[in-house]
């Protein structure tokens, strides 16, 4: 898997990504969505926002070595948090975690989700 090949379950949490969004993937491990989302169009802008340095570190080569630094802003943070309201971030995507860490990640800062259309919540 990379991010022009994403892993079947990806491929369907970023089918539901669309209209040039500007999204927040928290929880971004090696950034492969955001960047694939960019690199195909269906976003214009995208926040990785990754809580733990490893993942975090993982993201932001991978976003460096792609040259989308311009488009794709790798955050280091807890859940919502790394989100500004200048980002204008109209779609959230949160994957690949328990559906109660997303729950909490959600009800933590409930004043980030102003202005999001769409939610794309993918629970294992
Ligand atoms: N979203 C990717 C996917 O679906 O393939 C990565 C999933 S990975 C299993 C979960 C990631 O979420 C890990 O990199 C972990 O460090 C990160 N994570 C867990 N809790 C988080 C939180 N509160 N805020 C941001 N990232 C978090």
């Amino acid at each position: 898997m990379n991010e022009q090949q994403l892993s079947k379950r990806l491929e369907k949490v970023v089918s539901y990504v669309s209209n040039k969004a500007r999204i927040a993937d928290i929880g971004s491990d090696h950034a492969y969505l955001p960047c694939y989302a960019i690199q195909q169009g269906l976003a214009e802008f995208a926040i990785a926002g990754e809580v733990v340095e490893g993942p975090f570190q993982s993201a932001t080569k991978q976003v460096r070595s792609l040259a989308l630094t311009e488009q794709i802003a790798v955050r280091k943070g807890d859940g919502l948090a790394v989100i500004e309201p200048a980002d204008a971030i109209d779609t959230i995507v949160i994957a690949g975690m328990g559906g109660a860490l997303i729950r909490s990640i959600l009800e933590a800062e409930p004043a980030k989700l102003d202005g999001v259309k769409r939610l794309v919540l993918q629970p294992n």
